[in-house]
């Protein structure tokens, strides 16, 4: 390791590292180095790798021992461009030392600026410029910093809030300002910030029990140590944690002979987008500060100042922009966004100080932005040429397109508001409304226009008709594929569940939020997206996609690119109808039992219920015959509004006990009807009683106990299909027989559908009806012995919520008690009910295409559990060669992009 390199010098127009660089020299550092080398105007510096960062942290903090010579040889390289000397009392270079993980962590992690200033160098440093009240103003500036980084924050010090050094010596010059009455930072003289500074070093011994340090390579060791430590501190931690940021990666210290913006009136510091960030229009955007320092436009001290007149709003449109001030800079500034976008092929955002007139960049990083602006930047750099469509597909994360989709919660608004109640996202968008408890008070107040949200604790197939008029549904429990959830998502609606900081008391009508109290009545607003709750009415935005050209540009690209097929999980001709406008190809999973919830429900739901209580097969018999016309006409409908394509419809899959009435009065009608006493009607009910009915009496296991209820079904499916086809209509049904475990259960079904299909040709006079016959693909076993399945199988979906249920051992209906925990202590990467667990059950489902595909190479393989609309599952489906995914109408276009995406990145690998 004797001439290992840790340290990569950059500036005066050429640099040892590249922008391809980021896991050695992390962003900030890849990117100074990059815009050195294209001839930019960059301070020169150095980078510390983020190999130091581990090294420092595997040998008890300590550095490799050739990192200080690597230091003081790029110190003295800066030396020689800039012709001054760090720690020299005559003509004293400054530093800023800053971090630099792989991907930016804003905020996160630390900066110290002015490294150097010392009483040996301040005098000289002041006889060079000048300028006595800049060389303070950098002083109180470098205390300021250095004694919350590098003394306080490092050394562990946990201060209580308001009390840590940094507010104290803020607190200093608030005190200069009230004495002489001064309004800005910028009003201080230099006798002021002199005698600041005494005061605030005098403070920082007081506070931390510690000198402030007077040498300049202590200064700079320490901020280097400072920057590693804080790639440990609690904030760089939880970041990590939200974002998924692996430890190991450990960030990079960026050392830079510091310019300077607060020298006087020709100088300034500012922040820019070579695009704006909030539309994505084509439009230079920034803000800056005369006689700034870089962290003063960021935190917000004074009011910014916009960069051109363009970017002017109302609270400064008073204010000079860069462009009429400094006219011959912001023309520089200008050219160097144009260089930039040119050079990076994406939007920008970027740091620059000017001082005494000179432009420096300090930074540039592709810019973060919303979904309507990533849309149009990524459409219009493709017009421009800029880039390939391939790379404009990658340009808008899925998940941003839930913007156009959904009303969102408006985003300036919520910033500023502190949710009351955090859960799981399980419905996109945002809204409002009163709390209600019941899904009566729902359907009544909604129906009659009134905004509402349902808050429960749970929710049933019983509360479906409160939750359709609802703006949203709120519960304490559940998870992703709850109840709730799965209804919520279906219809596009806002939905947190498993919100466990909602405790409800139905008797009283309130719901407690930790120690908040809200009442029937009273307001709250969710974002669905996060999983958030609010107190009381935020406002929200809403776009129409289909007036979005960039939108709808995206997706055709997207169509023209991806492999997999799209199709959509309804059992509704509205839904359907919704699903094809967002492009469906298909249906992937039409569920027969969702005829008897919600709307028109009442009767079919009757006969299913007597049809559970009957006794024998005849009676059973009798009821399958009542109910056959119900499904016969619900399945019609739906394939006929799917004309030439195919339709998935899913023989009856919960276990029958679900559906049994819960009133008293549903249950005396009950029977009445089937002229029992409530007595026996009650010991009937008991019989169907399970321990474990998640695994009990469901699925295919209903159909080979009861064979008629799998015949009915079959017949009502393939009578739909024939009476349209004679209508002239193209119709595609696929049967899917549910809860497979063995290849004997789907012969056993196989032949009965086989006998109906016999009995239906002849009665409706055909020689053939096109149909599949195909399973769920939802236990492990059926993973195992995928090969043996496919022997009768004609297509496999996969049901990834059983699937994970049953691979993890996690209830689907249960998870939102406990899942909160795993995923804030980093247990759980991600809700596995969200998103496929691709290193654990993902090799279930790899084995299960591949078992399959073995036995026969054309097996169409699809998916349709909740996984089938989220982004990265749709992508490990498009890599384990699935022919589609299926999800809910409005996940239907961020499955479509996602496909995309996982073609253009497979092409990109090869
Ligand atoms: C599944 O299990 O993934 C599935 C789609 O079926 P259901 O959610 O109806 O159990
Ligand atoms: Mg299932």
């Amino acid at each position: 390791m004797n001439n290992y390199k840790y340290v990569y010098f950059f500036g005066d127009g050429k640099a040892d590292g590249t922008a391809g660089m980021k896991n050695l020299l992390g962003g900030k550092g890849a990117n100074l180095a990059e815009m050195s080398n294209i001839g930019l105007p960059v301070p020169p510096g150095f980078t510390i790798t983020t190999e130091v960062c581990t090294y420092y942290y595997q040998h008890e903090r300590t550095y490799p021992e050739e990192l200080k010579p690597q230091v003081e040889e790029a110190i003295k390289n800066v030396e020689e461009i800039l012709g001054k000397k760090f720690a020299d009392s005559e003509n004293t270079l400054l530093f800023s030392v800053r971090s630099g993980a792989r991907i930016s962590m804003p905020g996160m992690m630390e900066t110290v600026l002015n490294v150097g200033l010392t009483s040996d160098t301040i005098p000289g440093l002041i006889k060079q410029t000048k300028n006595e009240r800049f060389v303070y103003d950098s002083y109180r500036r470098l205390i300021s910093m250095y004694s919350d980084v590098v003394m306080e924050k490092a050394m562990g010090i946990r201060p209580k809030e308001g009390q840590g050094v940094r507010h104290q010596l803020e607190r200093l010059l608030e005190n200069v300002k009230k004495k002489n009455g001064y309004k800005n930072d910028t009003d201080l003289t230099a006798d002021d910030l002199k005698e600041l500074t005494e005061q605030m070093k005098l403070k920082v011994e007081e506070v931390l029990g510690e000198e402030f340090p007077d040498n300049p390579h202590d200064q700079l060791w320490g901020g280097i140590s400072a920057v590693f430590q804080s790639w440990n501190g609690k904030r760089a931690k939880s970041y990590r944690k939200i974002e998924g940021i692996p430890e190991e990666w450990g960030t990079a210290v960026n050392v830079q002979a510091m310019v300077f913006g607060n020298t006087g009136d020709r100088s300034a510091t500012g922040v820019a987008f070579t695009r704006d960030p909030a539309t994505g229009e084509n439009q230079f955007y920034g803000e800056w500060l005369i006689n700034a320092q870089g962290e003063d436009v960021v935190a917000g001290i004074r009011t910014p100042f916009a960069l051109n007149n363009r970017a002017k709003q109302d609270f400064n449109k008073h204010l000079p922009s860069l462009e009429e001030k400094m006219p011959e800079v912001y023309q520089k500034l200008s050219d160097i966004r144009d260089k930039l976008e040119r050079h990076y092929k994406d939007m920008q955002d970027l740091e620059f100080t000017i001082e005494d007139g000179k432009l420096w960049m300090l930074q540039t990083r592709v810019g973060k932005r919303n979904g309507i602006a990533a849309l149009r930047m990524a459409v219009e750099m493709q017009r421009e040429g800029l880039i390939p469509k391939e790379d404009a597909v990658l340009r808008v994360k899925p998940s941003q397109l839930d913007e156009l989709l959904h009303p969102m919660v408006d985003p300036k608004l919520e910033s500023s508001h502190t949710p009351i109640g955090k859960g799981l996202p399980a419905g996109p968008g945002g809204a409002n409304g009163k709390i209600v408890f019941t899904a009566d008070s729902a359907e009544e107040l909604g129906t009659k226009g009134e905004k509402v949200i349902l808050v429960r604790d749970e929710t049933s197939p019983e509360d479906v008709h409160g939750m359709k008029p609802a703006q949203a549904i709120l519960t304490s429990k559940g998870g992703m594929t709850s109840h709730a959830a799965l209804v919520a998502r279906g219809w596009g609606k806002c939905c947190v569940v498993g919100c466990g900081d909602l405790r409800i008391d139905m008797e009283n009508k309130k719901a407690t939020f930790g120690d908040k109290v809200l009442k029937e009545g009273d307001w709250i607003t969710l974002n669905g997206t996060k999983g958030l709750v609010y107190e009381g009415e935020l406002p929200l935005v809403a776009i129409d996609p289909e007036q979005n050209e960039h939108y709808k540009q995206m997706l055709n690209w997207a169509d023209q690119l991806r492999r997999l097929k799209v199709r959509t999980n309804t059992d509704t001709p509205a839904d359907t109808k919704k699903a094809l406008e967002f492009g469906a190809e298909g249906i992937g999973l039409f569920r027969i039992e969702h005829m008897f919830y919600g709307e028109n429900s009442e009767e079919p739901l009757f006969i299913l219920r007597k049809m559970i209580m009957s006794n024998s097969e005849k009676e059973r018999r009798a009821v399958l015959d009542e109910l056959f016309p119900y499904m016969k006409s619900d399945i019609k409908s739906t394939l006929s509004v799917m004309d030439g394509y195919p339709v998935t419809v899913r023989l009856l899959d919960p276990p029958l006990h679900e559906f049994v009435p819960k009133q008293a009065s549903g249950r005396e009608k009950l029977a009445r009807e089937l002229r029992i006493d409530t007595d026996e009607l009650k010991q009937r009910f008991e019989n169907l009683h399970e321990s474990n009915p998640m695994m009990g009496h469901r699925g295919v296991r209903l159909g080979v106990t009861y064979p008629e209820i799998t015949e009915t079904q079959v017949q009502a499916i393939l009578e739909a299909a024939a009476e349209l086809t004679q209508e002239g209509k193209t119709v595609y049904p696929e049967i899917m027989i549910p809860v497979l475990g063995h290849v004997n259960e789907l012969r056993h079904q196989k032949n009965i559908v086989e006998r109906v299909y016999q009995r239906v040709l002849e009665k409706y006079n055909l020689d053939k009806l096109d149909h599949l016959v195909g399973t769920m693909i939802e236990i492990p076993r059926a993973c195992l012995t995928a090969d043996q399945i496919a022997e009768v199988a004609e297509f496999f979906s996969f049901g990834t919520n059983d699937l994970t249920q049953m691979g993890f051992g996690f209830s689907r209906d249960d998870i939102g008690g406990f899942l909160v925990h795993y995923l804030e202590q980093g247990i759980l990467p991600d809700d596995p009910f969200q998103t496929i667990d691709q290193e654990g059950l993902g090799l279930l489902i790899k084995m299960g295409v591949e078992k399959g595909r073995n036995t026969d190479p054309k097996l169409k393989i699809g998916i349709c559990g909740e996984h089938g609309g989220d982004p990265e599952s749709v992508k490990f489906c498009h890599r384990v060669r699935m022919d589609y995914v299926s999800c809910s109408p409005f996940r239907v276009p961020i499955a479509r992009l996602a496909a995309a995406q996982a073609a253009v990145e497979e092409a990109k690998m090869n």
